[in-house]
């Protein structure tokens, strides 16, 4: 009432499906008598309008969500991860922070599958994804990069650093499984494909020489 002077209002609820989602206010500058019938019915079309549009917000806004979400784990999904790593790589580089990039992906998790059915598989993916995320700080993310294969972006993080996380993240492996990684540290020039290959291929040496363990890539060449 101070800030506007205000001295008479209208309170229309908005009304979505079922419940209130909002409340239009009219106010005036003097005292005002209650509506007549002809702007009161305006008002209500104003608020059944204002229903609608905000609903078709808040659709919109969890349709683009659930895009980015894998529905197993509940992580971001492999097009969150196309958006977010070049924004990351963007913000580190205004930022002047190291930059990791690991790939993780399951060991024999066909045989899992084959031997414990599909169902089992995707319970161990969920307690992966759940487990790991405990691990992270708030700024690492990870994502099901796709099938058992996850990916992570760490900022501030040197190679080192990652390696100490990653350990991490085998020791709270489910009894019985392994994973292996590939880490690759961006080189501050270097395209997020480029940054991701290099990863890959560190992830490739880890299964080649037995899996079960963590390879950082060699640096960038060029
Ligand atoms: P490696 O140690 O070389 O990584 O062997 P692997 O068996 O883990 O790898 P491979 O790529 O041969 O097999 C991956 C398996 O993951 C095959 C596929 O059926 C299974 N898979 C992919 N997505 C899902 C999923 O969402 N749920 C389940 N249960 N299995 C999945
Ligand atoms: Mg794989
Ligand atoms: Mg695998």
């Amino acid at each position: 009432v101070e800030a506007t002077g205000v001295v008479s209002m209208h309170f229309e609820p908005i009304v979505g499906d079922p419940d209130p989602i909002g409340v239009l206010a009219l106010g005036w500058n003097e005292r005002a008598e209650a509506l007549s019938e002809h702007v009161a019915g305006a008002v209500r079309t104003l608020a059944a309008e204002a229903a609608i549009a905000l609903e078709r917000a808040a659709l919109l806004a969890s349709l683009e969500a659930s895009a980015r979400t894998d529905d197993l784990t509940g992580l971001p999904n492999r097009r969150a991860w196309e958006e977010q790593l070049p924004r990351e790589l963007a913000r580190a580089r205004r930022e002047r922070h190291s930059l990791c990039v690991v790939m993780l992906d399951l060991d024999r998790f066909k045989d899992f599958n084959d031997r414990e059915g599909h169902q089992a598989g995707d319970r161990l993916l969920k307690l992966c994804a759940a487990s790991w995320a405990n691990q992270l700080r708030a700024t690492d993310i990870l994502v099901r990069y796709g099938g058992e294969e996850f990916s992570l972006v760490l900022t501030g993080c040197t190679l080192a650093d990652a390696r100490v996380l990653v350990e991490r993240l085998r020791d709270v492996m489910p009894e019985g499984h392994t994973v292996s990684a590939g880490i690759a540290a961006w080189d501050g020039m270097e395209s997020p494909a480029a940054l991701v290959g290099r990863a890959d291929t560190a992830l490739y040496d880890a299964k080649r020489a037995g899996r079960d363990r963590i390879v950082s890539a060699t640096n960038a060449v060029g």
